[in-house]
């Protein structure tokens, strides 16, 4: 089986991890202070605050913006559920702005449109691993006095003209989940340049304490342990290396892939550096099978071909109950209903690739 993802665990982080056995201090500690000073430098950012999930990033970072009842905070309907989710944990409520067809990230042009009296945030997602159009997002956040939250738990290690993801809004957010492009078992991290956030988030993740016994306000228990920092410090060492196979196995799936009929290859937007958290194509109606015939026969072949994401945000009934109905977004119900991910993580080898193009090639030719 080739599989659709699989983390790569080497000697170090088992070493690592042992180490922090040996230490007999496991919780948040001197792994976790380390992992965020190492994830701060490589993100160009003043802070990285770690976090036990990408979720909780999320939720973090809003309750730092000021998230609250009342508010409007706007985002993508094509995207993971976590992306979400988080809004209603605020009390706030989500406003959906369609994707771009072209990089499944939010359509710029339909920003504006769904801007109120009461939208406080923006969360543009940086899908499968590609950054959003942060200038236009920026500038029509500045306008609008908007905080913006980057969902970059797909785009560790990506850039926008030479920035990295993390470091191109007010604050970033970023998964350590089993699958992401690093990763912790579980786990998140939130970057910014904010101290006020930055202590926001710091209180949130214990409880809203500011001093021992001293709770300021409502938190949660968030806390990242040193057990998975130890590995994410190693998996961070790594993460160029990672990122580079990624990219290497992209270009050759797009080379196997090109110009077959019915299957459009994931596109690149200037100034991106896309990381392939997932290489992501469509199988549209012109392809001779339908796009979950297509899974189902690449899984027959003991190829792990994945769907991200089955359904538009807006379709689940806790969301659909805001008011939003089949139809109000049809790029991203389009998307839902067409893409389908190739295995193309480090472990992938230039012969997984060479089996996955010839068994789609077989395909339009069954
Ligand atoms: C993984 C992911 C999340 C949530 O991260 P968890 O660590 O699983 O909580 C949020 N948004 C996107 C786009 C993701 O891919």
């Amino acid at each position: 089986m080739i599989r659709i993802a699989q983390p790569e665990i080497g000697e170090e982080e088992i070493a690592a991890v042992n180490a922090v056995m040996q230490s007999g201090i496991l919780a948040q500690g001197s792994r976790v202070a380390q992992l965020e000073e190492d994830f701060a430098k490589y993100c160009g950012t003043k802070y990285a605050l770690a976090i036990n999930s990408g979720t909780a990033a999320i939720h973090a970072a809003l309750h730092a913006a000021g998230i609250h009842e009342g508010d409007e905070v706007i985002t993508v309907p094509f995207s993971f559920i976590a992306t979400i989710n988080p809004i209603l944990m605020t009390g706030a409520t989500p406003v959906l702005v369609d994707i771009d067809p072209g990089t499944f990230c939010m359509d710029v042009t339909k920003l504006e449109a769904a801007i109120t009296s009461k939208t406080k945030a923006i969360i543009p997602v940086h899908l499968y691993g590609q950054t959003a159009n942060q200038d236009e997002i920026n500038e029509i956040a500045k306008r609008h006095n908007l905080i913006v939250v980057e969902d970059a738990c797909q785009a560790v290690a990506a850039e926008y003209k030479g920035r990295k993801a993390g470091n191109l809004g007010d604050l970033g957010c970023f998964s350590l989940y089993a699958t992401k492009n690093i990763m912790s078992g579980e786990g998140g991290m939130v970057t910014t340049n904010n101290e006020a956030y930055a202590n926001a988030i710091r209180r949130f993740r214990q409880h809203g304490m500011s001093a021992p016994y001293m709770y300021d306000e409502l938190g949660y228990n968030y806390r990242l342990t040193d057990l998975q920092a130890a590995i994410a410090i190693e998996q961070l060492k790594k993460v160029d290396r990672f990122t580079s196979a990624r990219q290497a196995n992209a270009a050759l799936l797009r080379d196997g892939l090109k110009g077959i009929k019915g299957l459009i290859v994931p596109e690149v937007a200037a100034d991106r550096n896309h990381v392939y958290h997932q290489y992501t194509i469509r199988i549209t109606k012109d392809f001779p099978i339908s796009r979950d015939e297509f899974v189902e026969a690449l899984h027959a072949k003991d190829i792990g071909a994945g769907v991200y994401y089955p359904l538009a945000l807006h379709t689940y009934p806790h969301i659909a109950k805001l008011d939003y109905k089949l139809g109000d977004f049809p790029e991203a119900e389009k998307a839902a209903a067409e893409v389908v991910s190739l295995p193309v993580h480090p472990a992938v080898t230039a012969e997984d690739v060479k089996t996955i193009v010839s068994a789609i090639k077989e395909l339009v030719h069954a």
